[in-house]
């Protein structure tokens, strides 16, 4: 028999029978200590929960593979995985991110610049001619992320690979909303890929948790293990177990979720009420056509929306939808709706009739409906 798919060996989280009991799922091991024996010598290999337990191994293996890397480490948000990366930046060192991103990372950057621990180039994502004309021979860091919050602009991985490397920097992926069902950004030349293991990998929105994955275990992977160990940014075994549970449905969700968001993109497409659909899934999209290769697994379940009105007109058909839950956050089996302008704040490039939607395994029926419904709503008043 051929070597199972990587979706079969995430369904079983890699065949893990428990040894001693023979259970099919894992044991949690919250223990924060371990035993020695008479002579002092560890029982089991370890001794302290930090920097991982059984448990946060288990899912680290599970993502390793699914990521198709050398390695791969648990942390306690996805955030606490960015500023891991961050940390491993030399004092001084230049970075370049993006102008569109997730706020939060870009706004950890921006303070490590003002505090002069880095200089930092935003570039807008996709664009392949300022990531090159922003890279000099000190940069030490580019981060992308792909598709990119909120308007899913597309980074060529490979070519945005071979931009960092040409002068000896690290491509970092934050594939959040490309999970490795669907791109896997080390296989087409990135050094790690940053996973907010909050949104799509866990599912149930029941997990706060980030993953870093390697290409390499080299130097700076090392330094990351050593930031790891001593800021001790590390999941709860309970969370850790309840990841790897959320984990096993991964691509099921999400070609579920995929099918849906490109039925929901199409139909508002054509809403006399909707001035500009954003969709990677749509031929329309400026980075449909990389998307295709690079994402194989579907477009996601992301997508976002310019409401004609403005502002006000967002707000309201952000609060009008009944079966779309009016919340941040992503990547879950319940759909979300967000007007994202009071989210990002005033100085976020992010249009103010913007309205970004999470689609989760509702009926796509269910979903079209209500969203129908509440841009009628939004533009009676
Ligand atoms: N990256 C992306 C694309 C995100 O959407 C988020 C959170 O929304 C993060 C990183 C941060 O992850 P966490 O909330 O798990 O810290």
């Amino acid at each position: 028999m051929a070597d199972p798919t990587r979706e079969s060996r995430t369904v079983q989280a890699m065949h893990a029978i428990d040894a001693i009991t023979g259970a099919v799922i894992p044991p949690v091991h919250p223990s924060t200590t371990y035993a020695r024996d008479t002579h002092n010598a560890l029982i089991g290999g370890q001794d302290y929960r930090r920097p991982q337990g059984p448990t946060e191994k288990q899912a680290a293996g599970v993502l390793a593979m699914l990521d198709g890397a050398a390695d791969a480490r648990l942390f306690s948000s996805g955030m606490a995985a960015i500023a891991a990366v961050l940390e491993t930046v030399p004092a001084g060192g230049h970075v370049v991110a993006q102008t569109e991103m997730y706020y939060g990372a870009k706004l950890l950057m921006q303070r490590a610049q003002k505090q002069g621990r880095i200089t930092l180039k935003l570039v807008p994502p996709g664009d392949l001619d300022a990531l090159t004309a922003a890279s000099r021979p000190d940069t030490n860091l580019i981060w992308t992320e792909t598709p990119a919050n909120p308007s899913w602009a597309i980074v060529d991985i490979a070519k945005a690979a071979d931009i960092a490397h040409a002068v000896g920097a690290t491509l970092a992926v934050d594939s959040t909303c490309a999970p490795p069902c669907t791109t896997r950004p080390l296989e087409l030349g990135a050094d790690i890929v940053m996973h907010s293991a909050t949104k799509y990998l866990n599912g149930h929105s029941d997990v706060l948790a980030g993953v870093l994955s390697t290409r390499a275990a080299d130097e700076r992977w090392d330094e990351i293990g050593v930031v790891y160990n001593e800021t001790g940014a590390v999941p709860g075994a309970f969370e850790t177990w309840l990841l790897l549970r959320g984990l096993r449905t991964l691509f099921v969700r999400f070609e579920r979720q995929s099918e849906t968001a490109l039925k929901i993109a199409k139909r508002l497409l054509k809403n006399p009420h909707v001035g500009h659909v954003f969709y990677p899934g749509l031929k329309s999209h400026p980075g449909h056509v990389i998307a295709r290769t690079q994402m194989t697994g579907g477009f996601g379940g992301m997508l976002s929306v310019r409401v004609k009105g403005g502002f006000d007109a967002a707000a309201r058909f952000a609060a009008a939808t009944k079966l779309f839950i009016q919340a941040t956050s992503l990547g879950g089996v319940e759909s979300l709706i967000e007007h994202r302008k009071p989210i990002e704040g005033a100085g976020s490039p992010v249009p103010d009739d913007l309205v970004r939607l999470s689609v989760g395994l509702e009926s796509a029926g269910d979903l079209l409906a209500d969203l129908g419904q509440a841009l009628a709503v939004a533009h009676d008043q």
